[in-house]
């Protein structure tokens, strides 16, 4: 059996990063990050420069770099789930240039959905440890229970950023959506319920094959 070559996309805080890494773990696949490729290849060179210098320069890295990175990245392995790729259309037609996807998989959460999971998001300013004040709350309120330090919550995590990076994400990410609407293997998934339900979910639509 071939080996599945997934994009999944979906906003911010709709759980792309766990459900990604079950999906690697459980296909044998290679789970692909824009930002773990980032630093894989932060001394590559390009005709632009190296990512690094955009990274050192607080620039975002541009598209063509982008693409480069993530080619380079799929053409190490034979089945991978990309995660924060494509995430405009430029990018998406670059992709179906250089491999053929079978799967994409959107994962669709509300907007008041994904304003609470992130808003409640906090961290321990020591250890780094990640907790939730409604999901995943610290037994003593606003301190980690291992090291029992201050929990703060991330500048990305403030309620003005959030608004931010969902208008970024629609603005950027319907053309995607748009783009793969009609396509095989396209295939829209509830992200709204718990992490195991959309992991079944998930499972059963790869493991079925085209998702019909
Ligand atoms: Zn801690």
């Amino acid at each position: 059996m071939e080996l599945p070559k997934i994009v999944l996309l979906g906003p911010p805080g709709a759980g792309k990063g766990t459900q990604g890494g079950l999906i690697a773990e459980y296909f044998g696949i290679e789970h692909i990050t824009t930002g773990g490729a980032l630093r894989i290849n932060r001394e590559l060179e390009t005709e632009q420069g190296t990512p690094g210098s955009f990274i050192d320069r607080g620039e975002l890295v541009p598209d063509a770099i982008v693409n480069e990175i993530v080619e380079v990245e799929i053409g190490k392995v034979e089945g991978f789930v990309l995660d924060g790729y494509p995430r405009n259309k430029e990018q998406a037609e670059y992709l179906s240039t250089i491999t053929e996807i079978s799967n994409i998989m959107y994962l669709d959460v509300a907007e008041e959905e994904l304003i609470k999971r992130l808003s409640g998001r906090r961290v321990c300013s020591e250890c780094g440890e990640n907790y939730h004040i409604e999901f995943h709350p610290p037994r003593l309120d606003g301190e980690c229970d291992l090291c029992g330090n201050k929990l703060i919550q991330r500048s990305d995590d403030e309620a003005g950023t959030i608004l931010n990076r969902l208008k970024v994400f629609s603005e950027h990410t319907k053309p995607v959506l748009e783009y793969y609407n009609n396509r095989e293997g396209f295939v829209r998934i509830e992200g709204r319920n718990n992490p195991d339900d959309v992991w079944e979910d998930i499972r059963n639509i790869l493991e079925m094959g085209d998702g019909k």
